[in-house]
This record gives C-alpha cells, structure tokens and sequence, in this order.
C-alpha cells in the first residue's frame, strides 16, 4: 500500500464527507411530491427579495437556464404553491410569490433535518464548520463561477435610508422596504464601500 501524508488523507477524507452529505441532503429532498430542484425553487422565493423573484434570478442563483427555471416555477404554481402577482406601480410586472400552501410547505423543509442535527453540535464547532464552509464555497465560486448572493446591508448599490425609513437601492432606483432589505438578492454587490444605512 503507498503511504500517504496524513494530511492529505484528512483533506481527501473532509471531501468525501461533504460530498456523502451533499447526496444525504438530496436524496431527503424527495418528499411531499417534489423534487430537489422544485425545493430549492420554493426556498429561494421563501428568502429572495422582490428584485430577485423572477425566472431570470432564480435561473442564476441555480446555475440553470431561464427555461429550466420557468419549468419548476410552473409546476410549482400549477400545485398552488407559489403565485403571480401584479406590481401594484406596474401591471405589466408580474412578482413571483409563495401562496400560504407554499408557505405551510416549506415549514416542513426536508433540510429542518439537517438543522436539527447540526444544532447537536458544541457552539465553536459550529462556529468553526460556520467559517470554514464559508470560504470554501467562496473558493469554489471563484473556480466554478455562480451568483453572488447577500442582503442591502452590505450591498455596493446600497444608496442608504430614505425619509421614509426604506432602503434606496442604486441600481434598480427602487426603495425597499425593510422587510425586503433583510431578504438576499442576486444583485448583490460584495465589498464595495456602503453609505452608511440606518439599521432597519
Ligand atoms: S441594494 Fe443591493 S442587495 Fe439591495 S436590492 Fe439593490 S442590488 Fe439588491
């Protein structure tokens, strides 16, 4: 047998435990009458804001096409899950929302399990899987490409508070409601210098 550096071996081992995790968590995902990709849909509406809950964003955050994207939306409003509702400034504009079934739906996220179990483990590591699992996907993303996501806060296009209390954003000179603002966006633009923003 070749001998191997053990630190090899711890790394090639962390690797294999991801990816049993990964297949784990996908294989959990095909419960009440959907699939993996019809969950990650309907989480993504759950948490998206509403510059993001469109074909187009979803497709992005997924890595997938729009025609793929539009697909699982459809069969996702064709089980009443999620709905189409009219921009009350723009008919033309249709926002993608979950329906209260769709809401009912995700409080029983197949993924609650993989919750329960990590909130097993000591608080540092958590903490410790929290920092390292962040840089990994971030050197991943750096290889692989995909879609940055995150939330006004600490997003370059932030323009600041309104009068009103809202978050203006610079790119879609839009407000936001606070609300919404709390909600990720796959417009998101990661460390840029921000305005400073009153917290919401
Ligand atoms: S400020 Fe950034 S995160 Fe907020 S809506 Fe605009 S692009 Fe999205």
């Amino acid at each position: 047998m070749c001998a191997q550096p053990t630190d090899n071996i711890d790394k090639e081992e962390l690797s294999r435990l991801l990816d049993r995790l990964g297949r784990m968590s996908r294989g959990l995902q095909y419960c009440h009458g959907l699939n993996p990709a019809q969950w990650d849909c309907l989480r993504f509406i759950g948490q998206a804001n509403r510059f993001s809950r469109t074909p187009g964003a979803l497709a992005s955050f997924l890595g997938t096409t729009k025609g793929t994207a539009s697909q699982t939306l459809n069969a996702l409003e064709k089980k009443g899950y999620l709905s189409r509702v009219p921009d009350p400034d723009d008919r033309r504009v249709r926002h993608i929302e979950l329906t209260d079934l769709g809401a009912r739906l995700l409080d029983e996220d197949p993924l609650n399990c993989l919750d329960k179990a990590i909130s097993n483990l000591p608080r540092e590591t958590v903490d410790t899987m929290s920092a390292g699992l962040t840089r990994l996907c971030a050197d991943m993303q750096s290889r692989c490409g995909g879609q940055d996501s995150g939330v006004c806060q600490t997003c370059g296009h932030l323009e600041g508070t309104t009068a009103t209390g809202n978050m203006m954003c610079g790119l879609k000179q839009a407000e936001l409601s606070c609300e919404d603002a709390a909600r990720f966006c796959v417009n998101f633009l990661p460390e840029a210098n921000t305005p400073d923003a009153e917290e919401c």
